[in-house]
């Protein structure tokens, strides 16, 4: 099944308890489409200035990623500094430019506007709904945002929200848009909002899924040690919505793995600066941590 993402692309420089990342891979697309095409074909869609590394375009190739409706313009690449504290306890982010992403108008190939599933990933939710505006079929739109959006167009995240099927959040984000402390209470009256499905991702606590009216838990995978938790969520997006294309299915059991699939993908995208560690990734190792999750949660 054809995955269709949209989201940024670009260079980040990240500063972390374990040290320093100048210049590299950066984006929620990025993220999102290294770790989605261990799965299936995903469509990036995004845009890049001519400053954008080729290197990277080759990585994205060598996924097998389709950078049909990826632009290529004159100008520069969006650039995000983020530095978290010690302990990981939040990030600031400590300088944003939108470069090439200010005058962006996504633009989709008449051969890309039928995905299977959609993927909103962290951007200006004005371009998610662009975007949305411009698919002519599609069985599942799941979507995600983050506080910078909350914090200055929230009306516009909550449109964006009311057109997905499945939403993806993480916990401050949840407790911020629905004034509660309780992720149950969040879940319950994100799901009102019309997604069917909603994803609650809590970190080192793992997630919660609300599919209609059943609940379900999965840890996040036990590490010794994080390195980089930038991309995490996009990466337990890429995990979660490859396993439905993969498997073709929106049952409620399809939608668990998913889940554990999401944990997977973000457990090893935290191990390494940007997406260094996904770009080394085999599919047995994929493989491997399920059957640990499955160790894991049996009882
Ligand atoms: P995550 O850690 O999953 O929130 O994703 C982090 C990625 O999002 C980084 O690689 C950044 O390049 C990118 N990013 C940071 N701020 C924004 C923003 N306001 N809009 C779109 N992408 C962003």
């Amino acid at each position: 099944m054809s995955i269709l993402v949209v989201g940024s692309v670009g260079i980040d420089t990240i500063i972390t308890p374990a040290g320093k990342a100048e210049n590299v891979l950066g984006g929620s697309a990025s993220h999102f489409s290294l770790a989605a095409s261990f799965f299936g074909l995903v469509w990036l869609v995004g845009i890049v200035g001519t400053d954008f590394p080729k290197e990277h375009l080759e990585s994205f190739r060598a996924r097998g990623i389709d950078l049909e409706a990826l632009d290529v313009v004159p100008g520069e690449t969006f650039r995000w500094t983020g530095r978290y504290p010690e302990h990981f306890h939040g990030r600031d982010t400590l300088e944003i430019h939108l470069n090439v992403f200010k005058d962006f108008a996504p633009r989709l190939p008449e051969s890309r506007r039928d995905p299977k599933i959609v993927f909103l990933a962290n951007i200006d939710p004005e371009l998610q709904l662009h975007v949305l505006s411009q698919i002519e079929k599609t069985r599942l739109v799941v979507g995600d945002t983050m506080n910078f959006w909350l914090a200055t167009k929230r009306d516009r995240v909550i449109e964006a929200i009311k057109k997905m099927d499945v939403f993806l959040v993480n916990d401050e984000e949840a407790r911020d848009l629905c004034a509660t402390r309780s992720i149950l209470e969040a879940g319950r009256k994100l799901q009102a909002l019309g997604p069917k499905v909603v994803v609650i991702k809590m970190g080192e606590h793992g997630a919660a899924l609300f599919h209609e009216s059943s609940i379900f838990l999965a840890p996040a995978y036990p590490l010794t040690a994080i390195v980089d938790p930038t991309g995490a969520g996009d990466s337990f997006a890429g995990g979660f919505v490859g396993h439905l294309a993969r498997v073709r299915q929106l049952t409620p059991l399809a939608f668990r793995r998913a889940v554990v699939y999401g944990s997977i993908m973000g457990s090893y995208n935290v191990v390494d600066f940007s997406a260094h560690r996904l770009l080394r990734l085999e599919k047995e190792e994929i493989d491997h941590r399920y059957r640990e999750f499955e160790q894991l949660t049996r009882f």
